[in-house]
């Protein structure tokens, strides 16, 4: 059932088994596998059905680099959905190697073994409308090719690894009718959880503040387990805000709640050029039987990372940088214009369209409008053909990756940013419109991180040469240089509540409850340990199943 709080009369206190803060995918998942194995669920969302400016404002931060950090407006989404609002639907997990014990990447261990976590996946996959939980070609027999190009094999550089890609799923619109039907689940939106209330002793959390931004009003809200699932960033914030009885925040008894933020290192720093017959490079997508949007990407075996004492990282091609002119080709010239026009908001997220478009000038447009104008039918073929498959079609292709004739593809990385204490969130003294204090947002990458980017290519470079199927070429002469320049995040928000079975070492325990603080749980990437080379999500919702799991025997052994 929905409840607007703005308009909401009668009693002002609420109870539930479990009372969730936050609508996005953790929320909702949660909310929902709760409901199913019969407990009652309050569900608090700050935002409504609809974007409003002013309840996205209460998450904007007070500061942070926007060198290295993207504005809290374009990576996060105060709406019910969460930031699947306007995610991109890249679903991938994290590998075995991220669970080890890895000598080389301090900070690291996990209190949770990939054996057990992956028995999650499939019901993640069935969340997110992914299909089957396969993320190895070898695993497909309908894929034929299993590798890149043919004649490169899987050893030390693997290309069977896929990604998969969900509709893309937004949760708030995907799941709206099971929420509003379920007599189990109150989704209190519009209600926005100022603070966190717990008992004298600390040790109990006795309920939830929450006040609506429109009328003011103050409602109280109470359950047996509560858990925070406000997104990485929020999360960490109403701990730190909730301070109360816990001084520096609820959870930061050893001083680590907010510490070790990470994201992913990512960007374009070489060109990977095949000398193998052009066509038979699989440079897009592919689709598994069930029609899911299947990718490619290369990446390293665990034993050559090990001996390498690399970071986990993968890469992948993808198109020309469609901003670019000199590309001369009329169908991104298209999509760049369709992406800086007015319109261009339909089409993407902003975050993504900032970045494809980057800062454009009338130059630009016009060597745009002459690159269409030379190559009409590629664009004419190109519309309708796209159009149909990115906005009308049920499940939505990804994005589009131009053919190269040349066999040449610039080669984007996404790597793993290693923990680091000095990397972090604290509460600023600047306060939102309901009081709440904004945060401060630091990230900071390290030299670890660059130099696991910068070895990494000359690896995959040496694989293709020595196999005989290709070579890197650099786009910058200072590697390095071009890695720190592009080393930036904010979309994947991961670490601040990181989990550990020592709480001198965490915020919270390997059953994702905060540390001295027995009903009080964090469904968020800020419980993860290490970043890995995969995006958030689709862990955060194996992680979120797994905690449903939990909850059900605690709270109907009444242990909480
Ligand atoms: C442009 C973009 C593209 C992305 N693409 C991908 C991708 O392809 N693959 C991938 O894995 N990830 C991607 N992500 C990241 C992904 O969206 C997040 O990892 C995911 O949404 C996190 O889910 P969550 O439920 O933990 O938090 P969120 O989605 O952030 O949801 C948190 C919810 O809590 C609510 N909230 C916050 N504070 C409070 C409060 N005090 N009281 C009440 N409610 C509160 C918010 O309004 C929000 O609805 C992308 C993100 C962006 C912005």
């Amino acid at each position: 059932m929905f409840l607007d709080a703005e308009q909401r009369g009668g009693a002002d206190d609420i109870h539930g088994d479990v009372a969730i803060v936050g609508a996005g995918p953790a929320g909702i998942v949660l909310a929902l596998d709760l409901a199913h194995q019969g407990l009652d669920v309050v569900l608090v969302e700050s935002g409504g059905r609809k974007f409003q400016p002013s309840v996205q404002d209460l998450g904007n931060a007070a500061e942070y680099d926007p060198a290295r950090h993207a504005p809290m407006e374009d990576c996060t989404r105060r709406q019910i959905g969460g930031a699947s609002v306007i995610w991109g639907g890249r679903c991938v997990p994290y590998d075995p190697i991220d669970f080890e014990h890895r000598t080389y990447v301090s900070e690291s261990d996990w209190p949770v073994t990939y054996d057990e976590i992956s028995s999650y996946f499939q019901r993640a996959c069935d969340y997110f409308r992914c299909g089957r939980a396969v993320f190895d070609a070898h695993e497909i027999d309908a894929i034929e090719q299993k590798t890149i190009v043919p004649g490169l094999p899987d050893a030390e550089v693997r290309s069977s690894s896929l990604e998969r890609w969900s509709l893309p799923t937004n949760f708030g619109h995907e799941f709206r009718r099971d929420l509003e039907s379920s007599r189990r689940i109150q989704l209190l939106h519009s209600l926005t959880c100022t603070e966190i209330e717990v008992d004298d002793s600390g040790s109990r959390i006795t309920a939830l503040r929450c006040r609506s931004l429109g009328s003011g009003r103050a409602l109280e809200v109470t359950a047996r387990a509560y858990v925070i699932a406000c997104g990485g960033i929020d999360t960490t914030r109403l701990l730190l805000a909730s301070n109360r009885v816990h001084a520096n925040g609820i959870g930061n008894h050893s001083d680590n709640l907010g510490r070790f933020y990470m994201g992913h290192i990512s960007g374009r720093v070489a060109r990977v050029c095949f000398t193998t017959p052009p066509r038979r490079t699989i440079y897009g997508f592919e689709r598994d039987i069930d029609g899911t949007y299947l990718k490619r990407r290369f990446s390293f075996s665990p034993e050559f990372q090990r001996e390498h004492e690399l970071n986990n990282i993968v890469s992948f091609p993808v198109s020309p940088d469609i901003a670019d002119p000199e590309h001369h080709n009329g169908v991104l010239s298209f999509a760049y214009l369709a992406l800086a026009s007015p319109m261009g908001r339909a089409f993407a997220a902003d975050a993504i369209r900032k970045a494809a478009i980057g800062s454009g000038d009338d130059l630009r447009l016009l060597q745009h409008t002459r690159n269409m104008l030379l190559d009409p039918w590629s664009t004419l073929k190109f519309v309708p053909t796209f159009g149909y498959k990115r906005f009308i079609a049920h499940r939505k292709v990804p994005s589009f990756i131009q053919y190269s004739r040349s066999g040449i593809y610039p080669l984007h990385y996404h790597g793993e940013q290693v923990p680091n204490r000095e990397s972090r969130i604290t509460l600023s003294d600047q306060r939102d419109e309901l009081g709440m204090r904004r945060v401060s947002i630091d990230l900071r990458y390290t030299d670890r991180d660059v130099d696991s980017v910068v070895r990494a290519h000359q690896y995959w470079d040496r694989y293709l040469r020595d196999q005989d199927c290709g070579r890197l070429e650099y786009l910058a002469d200072d590697v390095e240089q071009s890695v720190w320049n592009q080393a930036g995040d904010g979309f994947h928000q991961i670490g601040t509540t990181r989990m550990s079975s020592d709480p001198e070492r965490s915020v919270v325990g390997p059953d994702c409850s905060v540390h001295g603080v027995g009903n009080l749980f964090v469904a968020s990437s800020s419980i993860f340990v290490t970043s890995g080379q995969a995006n958030s999500t689709f862990m955060i919702v194996a992680f979120a199943l797994r905690m449903a799991d939990h909850l059900r025997e605690v709270t109907l052994a009444k242990e909480v």
